[in-house]
């Protein structure tokens, strides 16, 4: 038996020769969408309203990514701080979705957070499950729950034919005209051999958490404001040795009813100390036993010290450990940290991103913000930032897109992911009108689509 060596992954010294197969056709369709989180629902969505044949893959039997199967239930990167007002920077489909989770009960209203320099807005996991299936389906885009893709075939060295699938039902081809990779970690991208990056795990790579909930809050014993009371605790259990949290910046914050909390506040690594990497299974293994201990551990220290919490209990453990960071392409374009600060603009402008550097490091959180006195307090997304090199039948969005390391601790966040889905969607959807590739689409055209859709690409304050 080979074990898993100290960084977590196997020895992997012997292979064995599958014996060759033919390899069912799911079935074509003009474009092809993988991976359901905010970047692919919003994608699908865009995708099917410009009138072509779509299909989403999901390896959950749920949409929304990470703010489902990584229990986030809130939305960041929603508002900026425009000139030192709060505002709703991302709109078009989020406006859609916000609305059918307002429609189910499900949303709350913005809430300010880090430091209050910025608004965020919590929702019902629950219902987002719903709004999201509802927005899809009703788009006309087909689905496709409990798929996992796991590899692609190419027609040519520039040009995916078809994303290879597993499943219940057996292995299977789902051939498309246009793909559009939304699985967080680039993995259409990386088997179609576009160039990406990955930050090292040690001194690089964000660190993932797993996000829990808390049910049985006394609201009335917990006062106005226990949140600031929970980190204080900890840090002064820090401080007289008591306790050791794996991070110290936790976000221990009230759902719409007080009863419920969320709790980010864990921080998940290997024995070295490097992140978990969410593309090696056996460090993925090792991060959901270490979540859920972590998870324990804190949530014993919060019920034994904060006042409200006597009676409380873990009434959620998300299904998977969150993560933040794995694959980036390496795009036409790469934004940067500097882009992110320095607030700056691009002639073609998909949407916006307005949420500050937000940094997991070793240990704790660091949180970097827009420069100036009161800047704009958004950045401009290019259109250049979703186009891999290499293939022309592909666009990548979401956390996987083209950004440097520190401009995807900002613009991984929901909201721009939103953005990103949406302008993906109905480029796919103009790149075969005009039968061109994924590259070569008018951006001035793509633009005004948008914008009629009600997106805003930051063109006017
Ligand atoms: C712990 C944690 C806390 C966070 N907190 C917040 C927060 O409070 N607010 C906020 O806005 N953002 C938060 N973020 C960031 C944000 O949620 C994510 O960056 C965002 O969800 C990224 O969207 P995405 O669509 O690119 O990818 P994801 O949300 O990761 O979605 C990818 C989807 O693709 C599917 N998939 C992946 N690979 C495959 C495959 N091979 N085949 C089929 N399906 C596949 C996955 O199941 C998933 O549904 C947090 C992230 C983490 C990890």
């Amino acid at each position: 038996m080979t074990s898993p060596h100290a960084g977590g992954r196997p020895a992997l010294t012997q292979t064995i020769t599958e014996p060759s197969r033919s390899t069912p056709v799911y079935g074509e369709f003009d474009i092809v969408v993988v991976g359901g989180g905010p970047a692919g629902l919003t994608a699908a969505a865009a995708a099917a309203r410009t009138g072509y044949s779509v299909l989403l893959l999901e390896r959950y039997g749920f949409l929304g990514g990470a703010g489902t199967a990584g229990g986030l239930s809130t939305f960041c990167g929603l508002h900026a701080k425009v000139y030192g007002e709060h505002r709703r920077v991302i709109h078009g489909l989020a406006d859609e979705l916000l609305d059918r989770l307002a429609k189910l009960d499900g949303l709350s209203r913005p809430h300010l957070t880090i430091n209050d320099g910025i608004q965020a807005q919590a929702f019902d996991i629950s219902s987002y499950k719903i709004a999201a299936d509802e927005l899809v389906t009703s788009s006309g885009a087909g689905l496709l729950f409990h798929t996992f893709a796991v590899g692609a075939v190419l027609a040519a060295e520039d040009t995916i034919d078809a994303v290879l699938i597993e499943s219940k039902s057996g292995r299977a081809a789902v051939r498309g005209r246009i793909f559009i990779d939304a699985t967080g970690d680039g993995d259409l991208a990386a088997w179609a051999r576009a160039p990406y990056e990955k930050s090292p795990s040690l001194h690089g790579m964000l660190y993932p958490s797993l996000m829990f909930r808390i049910n049985g809050v006394d609201a009335a014993t917990a006062g106005a404001a226990p949140w600031r009371t929970v980190e204080k605790l900890m840090l002064d259990a820090e401080r007289a040795g008591t306790h050791s949290f794996p991070r110290k910046k936790p976000i221990v914050r009230p759902q719409r009813n007080p009863l419920e909390w969320r709790a980010n506040l864990t921080q998940l690594s290997n024995a070295d100390g490097s992140a978990i990497d969410g593309t090696d299974a056996d460090q993925l293994t090792r991060g959901e036993l270490q979540g859920r201990q972590q998870a324990l551990d804190a949530f014993t220290f919060i019920r034994d010290n904060t006042p409200g919490f006597g009676d409380s209990y873990i009434v959620d453990l998300a299904p998977q450990i969150g993560i933040r960071e794995t694959r980036r392409i390496i795009g036409a374009y790469q934004l940067t940290e500097d882009d992110v600060l320095g607030c700056a603009d691009f002639a073609d402008t998909i949407g916006v991103n307005g949420w500050p550097v937000e940094s997991h490091v070793a240990g704790g959180v660091e949180f970097r913000w827009q420069r100036g006195e009161n800047p704009r307090g958004f950045n401009q997304l290019p259109f250049r930032m979703i186009l891999p090199q290499r293939i022309a039948n592909l666009y990548v969005i979401g956390r996987c897109a083209s950004m440097t390391h520190d401009a995807q601790s900002a613009a991984r966040v929901t909201g721009p992911c939103f953005a990103m889905g949406e302008a993906a969607g109905t480029a796919a959807g103009l790149a075969l009108g005009a039968n061109v590739s994924c590259a070569d689409v008018d951006v001035a055209e793509l633009q005004q689509r948008l914008e009629r859709a009600g997106a805003y690409l930051g063109r006017e304050v």
